[in-house]
């Protein structure tokens, strides 16, 4: 569920594109956490292994559209040129947000 904003920012997506861009990565994905370290491990001890809820009102209850590039600079999906991934709340939250951790581009 994607809370609509009163005004968008500059290159930011309507709510309905932002719908069809996190569809579109959990698809991709199989719903499957994608955030992986160098080592090929996940990013955080506590992944959570198989297919993610794609909703919910918790966020460490479901999976999460991760933008690898900042959103302001980069923008907010694939086609305006940032690289989108699917995560789990451990990995996006605290491997990436917490531990500052760059999860590789899966090939
Ligand atoms: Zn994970």
């Amino acid at each position: 569920m994607i809370r609509p904003r009163s005004k968008l920012r500059r290159g930011e997506l309507t709510p309905d594109q932002k719908e069809a861009e996190r569809n579109r990565v959990y698809a991709r994905a199989g719903g499957m956490c994608e955030l992986r370290g160098e080592d090929g491990l996940p990013l955080d001890k506590g992944h959570w292994p198989g297919v993610i809820p794609k909703d919910g009102d918790d966020p460490w209850n479901h999976g999460h559209l991760v933008h690898l590039h900042s959103k302001r600079p980069a923008f907010w999906s694939e086609a305006q040129g940032n690289v989108l991934l699917w995560g789990c709340p451990a990995c996006h939250l605290i491997g990436c947000h917490q531990r500052g951790l760059k999860p590789v581009v899966p090939q």
